[in-house]
């Protein structure tokens, strides 16, 4: 597996999406790309395959694009995260805070338990907002969160310090 690849050159920046001031990190060129779209499975597959996780979780949507991949990989749980009213058996939910106004984020209630070992995982850390989310709602369940990992990390908006004391791993670091 290489580690030289340039992922920087699959993600491309498209400004003012999906409002003005946002630089949005459109993460397309690399999924139609199935060489770079393995090699992200194949570094997130490395950094993670000896840690005693024994579940993906992930938030939709595009969480669920790199986490299935990586729980086929490692052979563990897939869980997904969703948006309110989307899953069809009983839930426990997490609120959070947007810029205007709060969201919520849904999980079934028996998907994870005490003792399991949880890697979190999404495609983009900015300001931290909707992982500390599934944090919470892991930690609701008894569950551990080993880990948080991410595609890309928009370093500059210090989303990594609010996820502390939780390891952070990125494959690709904006500083
Ligand atoms: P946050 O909760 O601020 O860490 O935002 C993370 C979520 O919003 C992730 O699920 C990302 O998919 C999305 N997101 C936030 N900012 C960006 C960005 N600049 N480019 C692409 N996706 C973003």
């Amino acid at each position: 597996m290489s580690t030289s690849l340039d992922l920087r050159n699959f993600i491309r920046d498209i400004p003012d999406f999906p409002k003005p001031g946002i630089l949005f990190k459109d993460i397309t060129p690399l999924l139609s790309n199935p060489i770079v779209f393995q090699n992200v499975i194949d570094r997130l597959a490395l950094e993670f395959s000896d840690r005693g996780i024994d579940t993906i979780a992930a938030a939709e949507a595009r969480g669920f694009l790199f986490g299935t991949p990586l729980a086929l990989a490692l052979n563990l749980a897939f869980v997904p995260i969703r948006k309110p009213g989307k899953l069809p058996y009983k839930t426990i939910a997490q609120e959070y805070q947007l810029e205007y106004g709060t969201d919520r984020l849904e999980m079934h209630q028996d998907a994870i338990g005490p003792g399991r070992r949880v890697l979190l995982l999404d495609d983009v850390l900015a300001t931290g907002g909707t992982i500390r989310a599934c944090r919470k709602l892991v930690a609701q369940t008894g569950a551990e969160v080993v880990a948080c990992a991410f595609v890309v990390e928009l370093g500059f908006l210090g989303g990594r310090q609010t996820l502390e004391p939780t390891e952070v791993f990125s494959v690709v670091i904006y500083p």
